[in-house]
């Protein structure tokens, strides 16, 4: 019988346990303390440590010639010191030179003290350890680790990479490094369990997720560093593949679980359709139909929904929406319109005020900024039932806000909500039926941000995904310019002509920091130089601290023609929709994201101008800046800005929030290993068909405590 695991209760059977079942304080040195300072970075099994992987690795296995050191290189030196003296600087430092027959190099210390002054004396000789950096004078390490070399036995070197670990407050790299160790040691007598089935891990390559372990906490001397690094090593790959897998399943699971509950079934009846399609003014497109028709199947089923909708600015998903939400309407259920701003809600309250009102429906209004009676009284009418249809922001989401029958809730712009919240707005419509079970609403997602295909197959997993891949007709295309700053002038005057020709345009002014009163402060101060070399124009300014009423009078004063130019910070990106406006500046662009600005230049080209935006740079630009404003310049397909989007700024920015709040990776990383991506998309749907009970251990094993999926 196997020995049982020390410092654990007897009663745990007559199995080995494995290693997520044996908590970190069986390792020696491991006290109350110390597990909880591990519990908050989210290390509690053996299991734990072992996945808690080198973010970097030092190579202390070799001697380096210091006249073979580069600049900003981890190394190790032995030398003999030549002269070691305080320099009085700007800092006062101990400064040591040493030499090794190759070269000499400058160790600078700035805290320090008398006797290792003493010690370090012309002779004595060293091993160094450190990273280089250019100095004044060639070469330097500052704070350098160093023993002195005695006599003629040699030091030992380091028998494998040095790992360095993710760290927090008060877990030193050697404490770190000392429970990697000891918890290996632990993976030789209590198994890790293989969850990969046979097949797939044939098709990857061999070796197990031990192998792969022992390999990567301490890789052997002779191992392909730069590999390594660059997260490239078939070891890394094994572990970033079952990583990738975890998570592609966890949002299978989710969706399982979800629809596992049953949905009110949801049906149109034709006369609404027709009464709504008739006063549009407008034909749907057939991209348009199409996805309709797939969110009416949908909706007709007793599951519920879980539906994308992509679609590039422009293209409709407004009255895509809303006929979806009549459906809630025509059912006797109520529908809830979220959308991440204030003012992208607003448009939205006027366009399913202004196409639902003429058919007896009551849209109900819900944002932070209401007034408490105001406030009071929409809660009421959602609790009873009078609001068929409520438009708002996260204030839906709130404690206060009880559906008296939510069927459907629809989620403007997705790409800035995290899974999480849109879950909590799903159970506000859940009921518990005494016969039926629990029902919830019907989700319905869209996105104006295109997701290239690999990370949408990844990220939205637990989605079913239409795309409106159409514009509607008479829309002409956007010219876009790159202009340096130093050209403002010019810039200035075209503006003149554009509206003297009756033409209005936007002038954007961009985030300098994450503050929105920085921000509204440098608009204004935009808006006056306009208005002083532009005093025949009129000229408005939109900016995140006006109220509410202040914005809106503004808006509404373009929206008429009354103003010629709005000057506005980026909360115009969504929401406004003026098609006399042909002409958009936007300052400083190299500070968005690719998919930002074709938001933004999607506000104008709404009509039948021809229409141009004006990218006015700071100079100078950083190549990856120009490489980005030329794809702006070039393209105004929102699928190709996405793709290089991602190739430029990585899938963290690309994704938005739902990357950083939901999908932290230890050691995939979804541009690097896109390649896995199909492989972990088909390993996904066997394992949840074939293996189920395995699927939710993968999930557990790499999210953990993070998750919240395995409800079982
Ligand atoms: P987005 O997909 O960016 O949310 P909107 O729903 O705001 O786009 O639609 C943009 C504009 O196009 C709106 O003024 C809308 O009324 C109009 N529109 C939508 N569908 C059509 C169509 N089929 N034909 C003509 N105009 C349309
Ligand atoms: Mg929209």
């Amino acid at each position: 019988m196997p020995e049982p695991a020390p410092g654990l209760a007897m009663n745990a059977g007559p199995m080995t346990q494995t290693l997520d079942q044996i908590p970190v304080n069986a390792l020696k040195g491991v006290g109350a303390t110390l597990a909880e300072k591990l519990a908050k970075i989210g290390l509690f099994s053996l299991q734990d440590l072992l996945l808690h992987l080198p973010l970097r690795y030092l190579d202390r296995t070799r001697i380096t010639p210091i006249g073979a050191l580069q600049p900003n290189l981890n190394a190790v030196i032995e030398a003999e010191v030549r002269a070691c003296d305080i320099v009085l600087g700007k800092r006062r430092s101990l400064v040591c030179r040493v030499q090794d027959g190759t070269g000499t190099l400058t160790l600078r210390f700035y805290h320090f003290n008398n006797a290792q002054k003493q010690r370090l004396v012309a002779g004595a000789r060293l091993r160094v350890f450190g990273e280089t950096r250019r100095g004044a004078a060639g070469l330097e390490m500052y704070h350098p680790e160093y023993d002195f070399l005695a006599g003629a036995s040699p030091l030992p070197l380091e028998q494998t990479l040095t790992p360095i670990y993710p760290a927090t407050e008060g877990l030193t790299q050697p404490r770190l490094r000392s429970l990697a160790q000891q918890a290996l040691t632990w993976l030789d007598k209590h198994p890790l369990r293989e969850l990969l089935p046979e097949t797939v891990r044939r098709r990857l390559n061999q070796c197990t997720l031990a192998d792969a372990l022992r390999y990567l906490h301490q890789p052997p001397v002779g191992a392909n560093v730069q590999q390594l690094l660059e997260g490239e090593h078939p070891y890394q790959q094994r572990l970033a593949f079952e990583e990738l897998l975890a998570h592609h399943l966890s949002l299978l699971l989710l969706r399982r679980e979800t629809q596992a509950d049953g949905a009110p079934r949801l049906r149109l009846t034709p006369a609404l359709e027709h009464g709504f399609l008739k006063q549009l003014g407008f034909q749907l497109t057939r991209a348009q139909q199409r996805v309709v028709a797939e969110i009416a199947e949908d909706l007709a089923k007793p599951l519920p929904m879980l539906r994308l909708v992509q679609g590039d600015v422009g293209s409709g998903k407004t009255v895509v929406a809303a006929l979806a939400a009549l459906a809630a309407v025509a059912s006797g259920k109520q529908a809830a319109v979220m959308a991440p701003t204030e003012i992208l809600a607003e448009q939205h309250r006027l366009n399913f005020g202004k196409w639902l009102e003429p058919l007896g429906i009551q849209v109900g209004w819900l944002t932070g900024r209401l007034k408490s009676g105001e406030r009071r009284y929409q809660l009421e009418m959602i609790a009873a039932g009078t609001a068929q249809v409520v438009v708002g922001t996260h204030a839906l989401f709130q404690d206060a806000v009880a559906f008296a029958d939510l069927g459907l809730v629809i989620i403007d712009e997705q790409h800035r909500f995290g899974v999480h919240q849109r879950l909590s707005l799903s159970e506000k419509g859940q009921v518990d039926g005494a016969l039926a079970g629990v029902v919830r609403p019907h989700q319905l997602i869209m996105t104006a941000t295109p997701i290239p295909r690999t990370l949408a197959m990844s990220a939205y997993a637990d989605l079913d995904c239409s795309v409106i891949d159409e514009l509607p007709p008479g829309r002409t295309p956007v010219t876009t310019v790159v202009i340096s700053d130093n050209r403002r002038e010019e810039v200035i005057e075209r503006v003149r002509l554009a509206c003297e020709q009756g033409r209005q345009a936007y002038w954007v002014c961009t985030l300098i920091e994450e503050s929105e009163a920085l921000e509204a402060q440098a608009a204004q101060a935009t808006a006056d130089s306009l208005a002083q070399s532009l005093p025949q124009l009129r000229i408005g300014l939109v900016h995140g601290r006006l109220k509410l009423a202040e914005k809106e009078s503004v808006m509404a004063g373009f929206k008429a023609g009354e103003l010629d130019l709005l000057v506005a910070t980026t909360v115009i990106e969504v929401g406004v929709d003026v098609a006399n406006a042909s002409l958009m500046i936007i300052e400083n662009p190299e500070r968005l994201g690719l998919a930002q600005l074709h938001q933004l230049r999607g506000r104008v080209g709404r009509g039948s101008a021809a229409s141009h935006c004006v990218l006015l740079y700071g100079s100078p630009l950083s190549n990856n800046s120009r490489e980005r404003l030329r794809v702006m310049r070039e393209s105004s397909d929102g699928f190709y800005i996405a793709e290089q989007d991602l190739l430029l700024r990585g899938p963290g920015e690309v994704l938005g929030t739902r990357q950083t709040g939901d999908m932290q990776f230890k050691i995939a990383d979804l541009q690097r290993d896109s390649h896995l991506l199909p492989d972990v998309k088909n390993a996904a749907l066997l394992l949840m068909s074939e293996h189920p009970q395995v699927s939710q251990l993968i999930v557990q094993r790499w999210l953990g405590q993070n998750q919240r999926y395995l409800q079982v």
